[in-house]
C-alpha cells in the first residue's frame, strides 16, 4: 500500500485580485515521482511556491508527512524535509559552487553528514566537483541548474520539488537531469516535478496532473497521460 507524503486539498492562491490557483487537489505518494504539466501561466510555479511557504494560500489545506503546513514559515518547512529547486535557478553567482551547496545545508549541524552530501553532489554532477572553488556565476546555464538541484538535496529532503529542471538545457544535459531524477527516486527521495518537457517528465512519472488556468483538468499515471489524446495534442505537439 502506498501512502501520501503530500496531500493538497482545495488549494487556492491569489495575487491580489487575480486567482492563479483555483481550488486544486492532488497527492504525492511516498517514494513516487509526480509531475505537474500545463501551459504557461497554468499555476504550476505558484503551486510549488505555496507548498514551500513562499506564498500564502487563500484557502485549502496542505498536509506534508502527516502535518498541516498552514502557519509554518518557509525555513521551518525546509527543516521538515521539503526542499525546492526553483525555476530560474537562483544561485548566488559571486559565491563559489561549494559555498552555494553549503547554503543548502544551513539548517544542519552534522558536519560529517554535510561533507558526505557535498561529495555525493560532486559524484552526481562531476562538473561541480571540478569547479568547486569557482564562482557559481561562471557556470553555464545547465551547470547552474545542476547546482540548484545539488543545493536543494543538501537539506536531505524527503520531498524534492523541482521547477522546470530541464529549462534551457541541451538534450544531453536534459537526459542527465532526468536520469538523476530516476536515481534519486531509487535512493528513496520523493519528487514533485514541474516540467514543460511533458514527454520526458511523464515517461519517468508514477503520476501526472495536467493544470490549465489554475485548475487540474486531468490526472493519470505517466503512461496513461502519455497515451491521452488531449495531452498528446496540447503538450506533445502532435496533430
Ligand atoms: P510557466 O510554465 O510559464 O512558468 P506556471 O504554470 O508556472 O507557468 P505561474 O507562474 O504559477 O504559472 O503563474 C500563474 C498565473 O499567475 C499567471 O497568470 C501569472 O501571470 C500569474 N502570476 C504569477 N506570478 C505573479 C505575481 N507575482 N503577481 C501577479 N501575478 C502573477
Amino acid at each position: 500500500m502506498t501512502t501520501a507524503l503530500l496531500e493538497v486539498t482545495d488549494l487556492r492562491v491569489a495575487y491580489g485580485k487575480i486567482e492563479a490557483v483555483k481550488g486544486i487537489s492532488f497527492t504525492v505518494e511516498d517514494g513516487s515521482v509526480t509531475t505537474l504539466i500545463g501551459t504557461n501561466g497554468a499555476g504550476k510555479t505558484t503551486t510549488l511556491r505555496t507548498l514551500s511557504g513562499l506564498l500564502k494560500p487563500t484557502a485549502g489545506t496542505v498536509t506534508f508527512d502527516g502535518r498541516p503546513l498552514a502557519a509554518i514559515p518557509a525555513h521551518k518547512i525546509v527543516s521538515l524535509g521539503l526542499a525546492h529547486s526553483p525555476e530560474g535557478r537562483h544561485i548566488f553567482p559571486r559565491m563559489t559552487i561549494e559555498e552555494n551547496l553549503l547554503l543548502g545545508a544551513f539548517l544542519r549541524r552534522d558536519t560529517p553528514g554535510i561533507t558526505e552530501d557535498i561529495e555525493r553532489a560532486y559524484t552526481l554532477f562531476p562538473i561541480l566537483g571540478e569547479r568547486r572553488k569557482q564562482a557559481a556565476g561562471t557556470l553555464s546555464g545547465g551547470e547552474q541548474q545542476m547546482l540548484a538541484m545539488g543545493r536543494a538535496l543538501m537539506s536531505r529532503p524527503k520531498l524534492l520539488m523541482l521547477d522546470e529542471p530541464s529549462m534551457g538545457l541541451s538534450p544531453i544535459m536534459m537526459q542527465k537531469i532526468m536520469a538523476t531524477i530516476v536515481d534519486l527516486k531509487a535512493a528513496g527521495t520523493t519528487i514533485l516535478l514541474v516540467e514543460q518537457n511533458a514527454q520526458a517528465a511523464l515517461s519517468l512519472s508514477d503520476r501526472g496532473y495536467v493544470m490549465q488556468t489554475g485548475a487540474i483538468v486531468l490526472t493519470g499515471t505517466g503512461q496513461e497521460l502519455l497515451r491521452d489524446e488531449s495531452v498528446r495534442k496540447s503538450y506533445l505537439g502532435e496533430d
